[in-house]
């Protein structure tokens, strides 16, 4: 086991305040097969929380605080901001990945926004809150959906898209845009038609890589 953390003050980039915070120095590399939405499997898994930091003064959120905010600084007081889109939940880390998804989109980083909803979503998956879970990989698609520009050509989020919108219950919109869907990717061809599938059976539960039919994942 090779994980370990480091305290360290930042300096928000919002309010100018100074705070410690918990940075990872070491981790261990991701051991075992990933899921086809690529959650690593193992002890990566615990070191979600890390990827967000939460000024203790102003409440912004992002990967680390000296990260400028280009928007205008009142969005973090917002009733969408403060209440997570009305995402309720005890789980502060879930929240933070959130708000950082929020303060990602607001900077125009849209893929990066993606990504920190989708991590949102896999804390919910672990508490079992399939509601709050499926809020925010919706979330997820539809800043795809809103920013066509940000992701155009990337069949990296296109195939991750199929498993956004699955496992949000959109089954119908799965087997709409990715049946007989081919890619440059053997395997990424290969997921689509898993997913689609799986979106015609009506499963919207979370499968490994190594599932898929025709990939043999190491
Ligand atoms: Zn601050």
């Amino acid at each position: 086991m090779s994980f370990s953390t480091a305290e360290k003050n930042f300096i928000c980039s919002v309010c100018g305040k100074e705070s410690l915070h918990t940075v990872i120095t070491e981790t261990d590399p991701p051991a075992g097969v990933p899921d086809i939405d690529l959650r690593p499997a193992g002890a990566p898994r615990k070191y979600m929380k890390y990827q967000v930091m939460e000024c203790p003064h102003c409440g912004y959120c992002n990967s680390a605080l000296n990260i400028p905010f280009y928007p205008d600084k009142k969005y973090l007081d917002s009733e969408e901001y403060r209440s997570c889109t009305g995402i309720l939940t005890a789980n502060t880390d879930a929240q933070r990945l959130i708000k950082k998804a929020l303060v990602l989109a607001g900077n125009h980083s849209y893929k990066d926004a993606v990504k920190s909803w989708l991590s949102a979503a896999w804390l919910f998956d672990d508490d079992c809150d399939r509601p709050n879970a499926a809020s925010c990989r919706r979330s997820a698609v539809r800043l795809m959906d809103d920013h066509p520009a940000a992701f155009k050509g990337d069949n990296n989020f296109k195939i991750l898209m199929a498993d956004l919108l699955r496992r949000s219950g959109e089954f119908e919109r799965v087997i709409r845009e990715y049946e007989g869907e081919a890619f440059r990717s053997q395997i990424m061809t290969a997921i689509a038609f898993f997913e689609v599938q799986l979106a015609a059976q009506g499963d919207d539960e979370a499968h490994r890589a190594d599932e898929v039919p025709g990939v043999s994942a190491k």
